[in-house]
């Protein structure tokens, strides 16, 4: 093979194709399909992946420029995973590069940096260094100052211009004249942004029974070097030994074991370390568990794929506690057997320290966990003992998908509902599509686990139409422990009011957390709110702080005392009065977590309340702390939003509060009903996990909604039954799928003329396809057009924002299509301002 095709990241449209390189003979063995590699690409050097190789090129030969550079000696990509970017680039609409890159971690993200060294065409043939610079010297005249920047820049081969400029001040005139006539060139070589953590180690440099003799031998001056040599024959089955280590446990210098290097006895060189984040963590090791019949039963279908070596998808609908983990650490453990790799996704915010306790006290070592809180380095690392093979389990959020494994047996989704499953930048990728069709090309198996699955997945797997996702459905109805699952009573707060009580707790809901308190248990009580900003408002006269470049309320900062607006980062500091009438009764609202904790300090004096919501949990680590403390009985309340509902196990808790259960009802967004059912089941599934039982209310100023009542009723059945019936109604995903164009750019009547251009470009299209334009007639193939609307947010940093939503069914490309489009509505107005971003199968409507 001589060809390589790169896609090179130069993100713009014109590049998003394959270029041809040439392998210089030198890299024939090292370049492979997934090798990252440096290409000259115009007058750069860029970053780029191979994603085949070809004997030869439609390309002529002489006017193809070789790779400069292969990055990594394993390649970080497999051949499975660019196939992988390949079809999410068409399925998401996304660059191929874009779809490449947020499969590996950003520390391989490399940036060209420039070296300077010496053109020797001339003079090459000469091996010594020092001849050279003369012969090169008097070839090309230069003065004294030009003399020494050679001599210093031979002495090290290559050398940045920092380097350079450190050394020499003032050399910039030189320098280029230097490279004007030719005998100096500068280079380009991509360089990483993370670099690998190494340690100074410590290693015999003779047989450990010639050091030992050595020992024995050593003038008594020098006790301190006997006993280092010593202690580095004693640790033979650990070497190398960490410098740190000997300085430490020894109480000598460095110096010491300097002199025994010196003597030849011993080595000192960098050695490299993985950063691993739970170091010096203990994980209690559990065994398998008993599975009971209904485990047993989902077990045993699970097994017929994956023994067979076979692709196979299931959806493990389970209640909560009905032991749904115990069936993925069970599965993995026959994965594991056959020598296959098992990636478990779980979603962010339940990446807690709890959920990786299961899977680490099971397989100990061999897994790796990835999640956004690791810095950089850490992440890098886990990553790399993936594609080293030091891990075989990856337990992690969205992006775990990509793990780099190479005989990948079985993927599970747990919570597969979960919104943060899709990623809303570039690529906007679903990562239960993603492992799906990962899952068909490796023959793997994908278990999707819930207790309350997304009508898209349940859909599918009880109609059994779509060809490429037809989940196989597995039901777990009761608890692994026996125990029932909690009563949950509604609470009329109408009625409340209505009674007199204006307090935010009503009486019921008082009366149980006395009681509570009173018998020592434990309480858990959810705000139930989307979004979770805190804004500013004027009590007077209504004014809202916002931002003057978007269109959106300023977010309250209580740490720092200031507003903020999280689109742009405008920051400006909290008025005292209103600058609208002037009034001083300008106050927070919001989350309301806070005034809820300053409530129960009133009413409940004495109580002890941990509270987790965006502000606490800023800092790394604080959302494991916070819930440690909880789990230590530190505190009688857990209050929060939606962050503590999810997969948290506490056995002490026996009663769950909900304090406002619609306020997320009355969005707009069709998927409102089915985010408050599944938020409800799962805040009430904390409660009487273990011996005790538990108690759920729900407080509502909509007691009637079919999504309340169906979720007090933990009844999953009836709820999915009447939410199908009004997206059936209203042509809504499962019985269509949906496409979101958003537009952009400073002008209002530009965007808005562009804007109608691209929905009526659309319409026209698909017409000419014939595919009807409207829902509600019975063709199994349509595609309907709704807008140019203004945008939920309808500025965002100065830039106006339209959208347009697409909607469609049946065997089309409707992908292609708005593509299509897209392309074309650029290429009518040449303006790099105006943006287009489109969204397949958004989440966000909002
Ligand atoms: P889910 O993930 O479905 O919400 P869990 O996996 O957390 O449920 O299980 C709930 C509880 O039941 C856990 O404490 C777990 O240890 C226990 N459990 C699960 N399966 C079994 C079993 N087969 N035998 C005994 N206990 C079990
Ligand atoms: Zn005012
Ligand atoms: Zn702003």
């Amino acid at each position: 093979m001589q060809i390589a095709k790169v896609i090179v990241d130069v993100p713009a449209r014109g590049t998003d194709r394959p270029f041809d390189y040439l392998i210089p003979e030198s890299m024939r063995d090292w370049v492979e399909v997934g090798s990252r590699v440096g290409v000259p690409f115009g007058h750069r050097t860029v970053q780029g992946f191979v994603i085949s190789l070809d004997p030869q090129s439609q390309t002529e030969t002489f006017k193809m420029k070789p790779i400069q550079e292969v990055l990594d000696i394993i390649p970080p990509l497999s051949p499975e995973l660019v196939e992988l970017a390949q079809w999410m680039s068409r399925e998401y609409a996304c660059r191929f590069i874009t779809a490449l890159q947020v499969m590996i971690p950003t520390a391989l993200k490399g940036k060209a940096e420039r070296y300077i060294s010496i053109n020797h065409s001339d003079v090459d043939q000469h091996e010594d260094i020092e001849y050279r610079e003369t012969l090169f010297a008097e070839v090309s005249s230069v003065n004294k100052e030009e003399q020494d920047i050679i001599s210093f820049i031979a002495q090290k081969s290559e050398v940045t211009t920092q380097q350079l400029s450190k050394a020499f001040p003032e050399c910039a005139v030189a320098l280029k004249s230097l490279l004007k006539r030719g005998l100096l060139q500068e280079n380009q070589s991509i360089k990483d942004k993370m670099q690998k953590k190494t340690i100074k180690g410590v290693n015999l440099a003779i047989s450990s029974e010639a050091a030992q003799e050595i020992i024995d031998q050593f003038p008594a001056k020098a006790a301190r070097q006997k006993e280092v040599l010593q202690f580095i024959v004693d640790s033979i089955d650990f070497l190398p030994v960490a410098m740190k280590t000997i300085m430490s446990a020894l109480q000598v210098s460095s110096g010491t074991v300097k002199s025994l290097v010196e003597k030849g006895y011993v080595t000192l060189d960098d050695y490299e370390v993985l950063r691993d984040p739970y170091k010096g963590r203990h994980f209690k090791p559990t065994t398998p568990l008993t599975l009971n019949e209904e485990q047993r039963r989902a077990y045993d279908q699970i097994m017929n794929p994956l023994n067979a070596y076979k692709h196979g998808v299931f959806l493990l609908h389970g209640v909560t506690g009905s032991g749904k983990t115990e069936v993925y650490l069970q599965s993995i453990q026959r994965c594991l057997e056959q020598d296959r790799q098992a990636v478990v996704l779980v979603p962010e915010i339940s990446l807690t320290p709890q959920m990786v306790d299961r899977f680490k006290g099971r397989f100990g070592d061999l897994v790796a966990v990835m999640h956004s809180r690791l810095s950089g380095g850490e992440r890098y690392d886990e990553w790399r003992k993936i594609r080293e093979g030091k891990a075989s389990v990856v337990v992690g959020a969205r992006s775990a998908v990509f793990a780099p494994f190479s005989n990948l047996g079985l993927i599970i989704m747990d919570e597969e509902h979960e919104t943060s499953y899709k990623q809303e930048e570039s690529p906007k990728y679903h990562a239960r599509n993603v492992a799906v069709r990962r899952a068909q090309s490796s023959g793997a198996v994908v278990i999707l686990g819930s207790a309350t699955p997304s009508l898209e997945t349940y859909h599918a797997a009880k109609s059994q139409a779509n060809p490429d996702f037809s989940p196989w459905l597995l039901e777990m109805p009761t608890r692994a422990l026996g125990n029932k699952l909690p009563d949950v009573e509604i609470v009329d707060m109408r009625e409340e009011l209505r009674e007199g009580n204006r307090s935010m707790f009503s009486r019921s809901l008082h009366a149980a957390i006395v009681s509570r308190l009173e018998k020592k248990e434990q309480m858990v009580l959810l705000l139930n709110r989307r979004g979770y900003s805190t804004f500013v408002m004027c009590r007077g006269c209504g004014y809202v702080a916002g931002c003057s470049e978007c269109d959106i309320s300023l977010t309250f900062h209580q740490k720092s005392n200031n507003l903020r607006c999280h689109y742009c980062g405008y920051a400006e500091p909290v008025p005292q009065v209103c600058p609208e009438c002037g009034s001083e009764h300008i106050r927070y609202f919001g989350t309301g977590t806070q005034r809820v904790e300053e409530e129960l300090a009133k009413l409940f004096p004495g109580i002890r309340v941990i509270r987790m919501d965006v502000d606490t949990t800023t800092e790394k680590g604080s959302h494991e702390k916070l819930l440690k403390q909880f789990g230590d009985r530190q505190a009688d309340v857990l209050l929060g939003t939606q962050m503590v509902a999810k997969g948290l196990d506490f056995p002490d808790v026996t009663l769950v509060g909900v304090i406002t259960a619609d306020s997320a009802l009355n969005l707009p967004d069709f998927r409102a009903a089915e985010k408050t059912f599944q938020l409800l089941t799962q805040v009430a599934g904390r409660a009487g996990r273990h011996h005790l039982p538990g108690e759920v209310l729900i407080q509502s100023y909509t007691p009637e909604h079919y999504s309340i009542i169906h979720a007090s009723g933990h009844d999953y059945t009836s709820f999915v039954r009447e939410e199908f019936n009004h997206r059936r109604v209203l042509h809504y995903p499962p019985y269509c799928r949906l496409i979101l164009v958003t537009m952009s750019h400073e002008q209002l009547p530009l965007l808005l003329r562009m804007a109608e251009n691209m929905t009526s470009t659309i319409q026209g299209k698909a017409r000419q396809r014939g595919w009807f334009g409207n829902l509600d007639r019975l063709t199994p193939d349509a595609l309907d057009v709704l807008g140019p609307v203004a945008s939920p947010i309808p500025r965002i940093k100065n830039r106006y924002r339209f959208q347009c939503m697409i909607k469609w069914r049946g065997n089309i490309d409707a992908i292609g299509l708005v593509l299509e489009s897209a392309e074309q509505i650029e290429d009518s107005l040449h303006d790099k301002n105006f943006q287009i971003s489109i969204d397949i199968d958004p989440q966000m409507l909002m």
